[in-house]
């Protein structure tokens, strides 16, 4: 069986660079952000849903309107609440499929989601990797990525569970501080993970 390995973090803990050297491992990669952005534009029920809740607005020239949405969204906890609730089981739902169409000798596939434990998606994984930074670099890194402001990155994180919380819930860490290095950390887990795969 292949194992379901999750890797999440806050905001600009390096998730995504991280999952990037996994894949140069040859370890299969999904990305649930881009999962669900191609999920809100193509599956029939889900936009269906989307505009049932959001108007028709949400859709603009066939094509989700992801700009009016994410307004529609931003300051309003309720509402994003509600749009996760459309969005979540249906890129849960995809993540199993795509395992099931991996090579039965995979030994195990990393789901990339900033959201895994917000989600209720921990109880579709068998190992969860947390990627941890202090929240003053991960400030920093995602205001010189998304050249944005330190406002705007501190209020989507407030969208996000405590991150010291979140680390803990988690089966293994990788530290992203600049403090230690991440290649030997990536490469034991690997290790790990493969020999758990056999297990
Ligand atoms: P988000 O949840 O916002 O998508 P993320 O956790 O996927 O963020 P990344 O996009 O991987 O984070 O990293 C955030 C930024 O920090 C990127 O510009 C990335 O290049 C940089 N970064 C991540 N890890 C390191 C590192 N170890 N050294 C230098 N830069 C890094």
């Amino acid at each position: 069986m292949i194992l379901r390995v999750g890797l999440t973090g806050g905001i600009g803990s390096g998730k995504t660079t991280i999952a990037k050297i996994f894949e140069v491992l040859n370890v299969p990669v999904a990305y649930a952000d881009l999962e669900a952005r191609r999920l809100m534009n193509e599956d029939p029920g889900l936009r269906q849903d989307i505009t049932r809740h959001f108007g028709g607005e949400a859709y603009a020239g066939g094509t989700l309107n992801r700009s009016w949405l994410a307004s529609q969204v931003f300051n309003n906890p309720q509402k994003l609440e509600l749009l996760n609730s459309l969005v979540h089981p249906a890129t849960i739902r995809a993540g199993l499929e795509w395992i099931q169409s991996l090579p039965s000798d995979t030994p195990y596939a990393i789901r990339e989601a900033a959201l895994i434990f917000e989600s209720h998606s921990q109880a579709h994984l068998d190992f969860i990797i947390g990627v941890y930074a202090p929240a003053p670099l991960r400030i920093h890194r995602t205001m010189q990525r998304d050249k944005t402001t330190r406002e705007a990155v501190l209020q989507r994180m407030q969208n996000q569970i405590d991150e010291e919380i979140k680390i803990r819930l988690c089966d293994a860490v990788i530290h992203n501080d600049d403090q230690h290095a991440v290649l030997p950390q990536v490469l034991a887990l690997h290790q790990q993970l493969i020999k758990k795969s056999r297990s």
